[in-house]
């Protein structure tokens, strides 16, 4: 299958696709090890893709600090890392696809407006928290133009029904959630991320997606656009993200939580595997493993599900 007409490939494949608009933490790198683990046990291609959609705050230098420290920790990948800026003709063909049949409609609303329409609405709107209420779904003409005269562009957002999605987690297990309007182009031009995350993975022939569950409620989304665009779903496995003593998911506030920081007080890369291994339940606390020697080791299935607590070192000696 080639709904797009660019080359699909039947290749079992993983990956790991960070937005480089800061260098990658502990969690990231957690993830990114769980991904490349999951691939290679597998005996499969692994492929980095930069998300770096988002031009204001996506920086080169953010780019190669992180594939600089996933090559530290141990991680290769197969082929050039493929960047979404360069895939925009893409990205609108896929929506031009959808608009052919009749699913693409414009969107005016602001943010504010958007968390109004919820607050004041008397259910809840079906699909993720903050899913989209609605509000410009059925626009008279005058209305769509009174809207486009006041300055705004418009964003551009599926139709949905409301339908529920069900599919199997890797880890999580079965699970299920509702799919909202979710936007293909936002009001600057920008191609969105659910859509662009689907093109990519069915373009780049992804069939194990590995990253952190915070993505968990986007899934059916995703599995949605899929469908539409005739790609092929593939596999999931969301990762429970890194928390810190407070419960807080791990942040720049919690001490030295990317590589840089931590080499600044002595703690190597060889110190960060050795707390991914031992944080995955593949190796014993602080043993000395480099994360090829995790491949054989590696169970998805034996993962702990919860979050995960970030290494004392963090704070202890920052
Ligand atoms: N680029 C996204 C992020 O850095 C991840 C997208 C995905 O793995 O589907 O959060």
């Amino acid at each position: 299958m080639d709904p797009i007409g660019t080359g699909q490939t039947e290749e079992m494949t993983g990956r790991f696709a960070p937005s480089p608009t800061g260098e990658l933490h502990l969690g990231n790198l957690r993830t990114a090890a769980v991904a490349w683990l999951s691939a290679r046990s597998a005996g499969r291609e692994f492929v980095v893709r930069m998300e770096d959609l988002d031009r204001v705050q996506s920086k080169p230098e953010h780019e190669s600090a992180q594939l600089r420290d996933l090559a530290a920790i141990g991680i290769d990948w197969d082929g050039p890392v493929l960047r979404q800026s360069e895939r925009f003709d893409l990205y609108d063909a896929a929506i031009e696809k959808l608009a052919a049949a009749g699913l693409v409609y414009e969107c005016f609303c602001s943010r504010r407006d958007i968390r109004r329409d919820i607050e004041a609405a008397a259910s809840a709107p079906h699909g993720p928290p903050g899913s989209y209420p609605g509000t410009c779904r059925e626009l008279t003409e005058a209305e769509r133009e009174a809207r486009l005269a006041s300055g705004r562009p418009p964003a551009l957002r599926l139709r949905t029904n409301g339908e529920t999605f069900e599919f199997v987690d890797r880890l999580a297990g079965a699970s299920a959630g509702g799919v909202d309007d979710v936007v293909l182009r936002r009001n600057d031009g920008v191609p969105a991320y659910n859509l662009a995350v689907v093109i990519d993975d069915g373009l780049q022939g992804v069939t194990d997606v590995v990253r952190g569950d915070d993505l968990l409620p986007s899934t059916p989304r995703q599995l949605l656009l899929q469908r539409l665009l005739g790609i092929e779903a593939p596999s999931y496995l969301h990762i429970p993200l890194v928390h810190g003593a407070d419960g807080e998911r791990l942040a720049k506030s919690h001490g030295a939580t990317t590589l840089r920081e931590l080499a600044d007080h002595g703690i190597g890369a060889d110190r960060v595997v050795s707390w991914i291994a031992d944080s995955l339940g593949l190796a014993a606390a602080d043993e000395p493993v480099d994360l090829a020697d995790l491949v054989d080791r590696f169970d998805a299935a034996a993962l702990p599900p919860g979050p995960c607590p970030a290494p004392d070192f963090i704070a202890a000696e920052s």
